[in-house]
């Protein structure tokens, strides 16, 4: 069984997310973000801040990530390629 571990889920990240569970629907994956709002449309913001797109919520490019695990608010510190771990923070705390 493949596990992943993906850090950053806008574009890059939910991408290779998907990618993934497409190349093997078994395998476990999980999306750390740092902000919370995955796979969000950065791209979009002038259109949110001329008024265009009123709601910011509507810049998320998918809101559904079937099978894929989401953590919001969770920022990599550090990553242990031997050890295979990632130490995190959530919203600040360790
Ligand atoms: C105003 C604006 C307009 C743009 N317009 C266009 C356009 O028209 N066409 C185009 O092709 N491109 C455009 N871009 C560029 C495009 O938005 C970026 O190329 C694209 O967002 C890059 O995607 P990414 O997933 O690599 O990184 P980002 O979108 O920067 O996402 C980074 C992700 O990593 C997470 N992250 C960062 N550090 C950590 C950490 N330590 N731990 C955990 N998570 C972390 C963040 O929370 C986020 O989820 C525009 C950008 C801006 C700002």
């Amino acid at each position: 069984m493949i596990r992943l571990l993906v850090i950053g889920g806008s574009d890059a990240g939910i991408s290779a997310a998907l990618r993934a569970r497409e190349k093997d629907p078994s395998a476990e994956v999980s999306v750390l973000l740092a902000d919370e709002y995955p796979n969000y449309s950065i791209c979009g913001l002038p259109f949110y801040l001329s008024g265009e797109t009123p709601d910011h919520r509507q810049l998320a490019h998918r809101t559904a990530f079937e099978g894929i695990e989401i953590l919001t608010n969770h920022r990599a510190v550090a990553v242990h390629p031997a050890a295979k771990t990632v130490d995190v923070t959530h919203r600040g705390v360790p």
